[in-house]
């Protein structure tokens, strides 16, 4: 089966591996795994060059040698060019379990089914046509990232292997909820609700669901088999607890995505032409061949011979030696100082993102000027030069964003390898190894805020109680969960806020769709990676930025408007005073806001690092009952 026109991007997130959709024709899909992407059905006609890309920064992160763009469907070919026609990235049906809407009966399908499945059952005997059966909206998940149709047949006969094998159907008893479903087996008579399936607590640390406690009894849980159905794998070796799940619900699927802004190994060294002609898949491959011999001694003429004997010498344009070497050296990380893995070898958590942001800051910050990332100083306005440090108009980005692995039940720390096994039966070598991501070409407007007005600030003890008072609440919902905590500061909870508040100033000033302009935070206290920068940017997965309107704003007289707008409407928002005194007890998602919804600081869930958590527009403008306590409080 195929996806049919779902964009590309979509396909890495957040449709990527092991996520569920609905096709056009209704089915419910989950994207398979990676194992067999890239499998036309004329192996002749696959190039695979067209999909890979590069980020050295990233692929040392994420320990893979390229990233893969997911595939654009192209029903034919053009002219004599039948490269990659009908290739698409591969579905499973899930989940299995249909019902039939006129007699209610319920029929477990397979992964593979590709024609409808129609209703069997003898009421239906002398139906001309059969109805077709619809897939139930219910799935079953475990912390552990597996996923399983819901054991229906054990719910019901309340046993693990119930000897019982009459039909199932699956009834509404009118009213929205659970409990109006009620499952009833032909056979025996017996008949359950699906009431708190999908409930669940922690008991002493221990998480208990409703499903694997009371499908028979506490004393003999019901437990998962590390059911994997992306991967076509209906048995695997897990023993997490079990717990219902509607299949569209929020906590289904959590992808994990790392994003990287590419950083030039050597500022301007790799030319455009130079790029190009190492997207040719010769051209890489003799350069990682001479790499495993040669390592960083490879002399250019070695190299540049190489080259001419595997490259169609058409392909191969005059290419000064400094060009070549840059290449060779920026595709494999040779010389200067090698990227840190980002890992700590024991447990495989990556880095927190100050240390893996730190680079791009101190790039971004300056004037770098390269085919893939450049930055210009616009200069700042008066007006706003006791606020900000520096502004930077970032006139070309290139945006990386790559699928490493998902979690299910919670958003959790994924280990790098554990992400990796979710997404592909076989684990690769690292030599080998890729990932699902795409790339976007965009530009933006980076800021930092002014280090000594910060410092002032953020030590003043109402500011730092404010900010604290994020942290409390997020500590209640991490504990609860068993997450990791994390201390919100004051320069973090009002960059995002300000980013934020710039975000929807742009998009009413621009006329940009808001999911097409995106921040990304550069806020640290760590010694030596102090940081207080964010850059807002366009994330247009398939297009090619905004060509020159967010650099436009950078300017100093467009930033300054942008700024007062913002900073003026951050004053009221259009629920206020209820806002604002949610903020004494907070709203929002696990109520980690203070003075912010929907009505003033809240983005499109794509623009936004943080789920839309940690904002307070106190920290930014002040409150009603003490008006100073913002960072632009004095800015009028
Ligand atoms: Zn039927
Ligand atoms: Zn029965
Ligand atoms: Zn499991
Ligand atoms: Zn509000
Ligand atoms: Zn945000």
């Amino acid at each position: 089966m195929s996806t049919g026109a779902m964009r590309r991007a979509q396909l890495v997130t957040p449709f990527g591996v092991g996520a569920m959709s609905v096709l056009v024709n209704g089915t419910s899909v989950i994207t398979a795994g990676l194992d067999h992407w890239y499998e036309p059905d004329d192996a002749s006609s696959l190039a695979l060059e067209e999909y890979q890309e590069h980020d050295w920064r990233l692929e040392a992160r994420l320990r893979v040698s390229e990233f893969r763009l997911p595939p654009d469907y192209r029903y034919q070919g053009q002219g004599n060019d039948n490269r990659n026609v009908k290739l698409t990235v591969p579905v499973l049906r899930f989940p299995r379990w249909c019902f039939c809407m006129f007699c209610k009966r319920l029929e477990l399908s397979t992964l593979t089914m590709q024609q409808a499945v129609v209703c069997k059952d003898k009421k239906h005997a002398h139906w001309k046509y059969k109805p077709r059966m619809s897939q139930v909206p219910f799935v079953a998940v475990c912390a552990d990232g597996h996923l399983d149709d819901f054991p229906f047949d054990k719910w019901v006969h309340r046993a693990h292997r119930p000897s019982c094998n009459g039909t199932l159907r699956l009834k509404s008893l009118g009213g929205g909820g659970l409990e109006g479903q009620r499952v009833v087996c032909d056979g025996c008579q017996k008949e359950r609700t699906l009431r708190g399936i999908t409930e669940a607590r922690f008991v002493n640390g221990e998480e208990h669901t409703n499903l694997s406690d009371q499908l028979s009894s506490p004393g003999d849980p019901y437990l998962c088999t590390g059911a994997r159905p992306w991967l076509a794998e209906l048995d695997g070796a897990c023993g997490q607890p079990m717990r219902g799940a509607l299949r569209a619900a929020g906590n289904v699927y959590f992808p994990k995505v790392e994003s990287s802004i590419y950083l030039p190994r050597e500022e301007g060294a790799v030319s455009a032409e130079m790029h190009d002609l190492m997207r040719h898949p010769a051209v890489s491959t003799t350069m990682r061949t001479l790499h495993s011999i040669f390592g960083s001694g490879l002399d250019v003429e070695m190299l540049r011979a190489q080259l001419l004997k595997n490259v169609p010498p058409e392909l191969f344009g005059p290419m000064s030696d400094e060009e070549l070497i840059a290449g060779y050296r920026d595709l494999l990380g040779v010389g200067e100082d090698e990227p840190e893995s980002g890992e700590d070898s024991d447990t495989e958590l990556l880095t927190g993102d100050d240390e893996w942001r730190y680079p791009e800051f101190q790039h971004i910050r300056e004037t770098p000027k390269d085919d893939h990332l450049t930055a210009t100083n616009p200069g700042i306005h008066p007006d706003l030069d006791r606020h900000l440090e520096r502004v930077r108009s970032v006139d070309v980005l290139r945006e990386t964003r790559a699928l490493r692995g998902f979690t299910r039940v919670r958003d959790d720390v994924l280990k790098l390898s554990a992400g990796k096994a979710l997404l592909r039966r076989e684990p690769l070598p690292p030599v080998q190894d890729w990932l699902p991501a795409y790339v976007v070409k965009g530009e933006g407007i980076y800021f930092e805020l002014d280090p000594a007005r910060l410092a002032a600030w953020e030590t003043r003890a109402e500011v730092q109680a404010r900010a604290h008072k994020i942290t409390d609440h997020y500590g209640q919902v991490t504990s609860q969960r068993g997450l990791q905590n994390r201390a919100l500061t004051p320069r973090f909870v009002l960059l995002h806020t300000l980013g934020h508040l710039l975000i929807n100033e742009l998009v009413f000033a621009c006329g940009y769709s808001s999911a097409s302009l995106r921040e990304r935070l550069y806020v640290s206290t760590t010694a030596g990676r102090e940081m207080a920068g964010l850059l807002v940017y366009t994330a247009a997965g398939d297009s090619e930025g905004t060509m020159g309107g967010l650099v436009r704003m950078a300017r100093p007289d467009n930033l300054r408007s942008v700024f007062a707008s913002a900073i003026s409407d951050a004053r009221w928002c259009s629920t206020d005073p209820v806002c604002m005194d949610a903020g004494e007890k907070g709203q929002g998602p696990d109520s980690c806001n203070l003075a912010a919804c929907h009505g003033c600081a809240l983005l499109p869930e794509t623009s936004c690092e943080e789920f839309n958590r940690f904002l307070d527009r106190g920290l930014v403008v002040g409150t009603f009952a003490d008006p100073a306590l913002g960072y632009f409080s004095t800015f009028a």
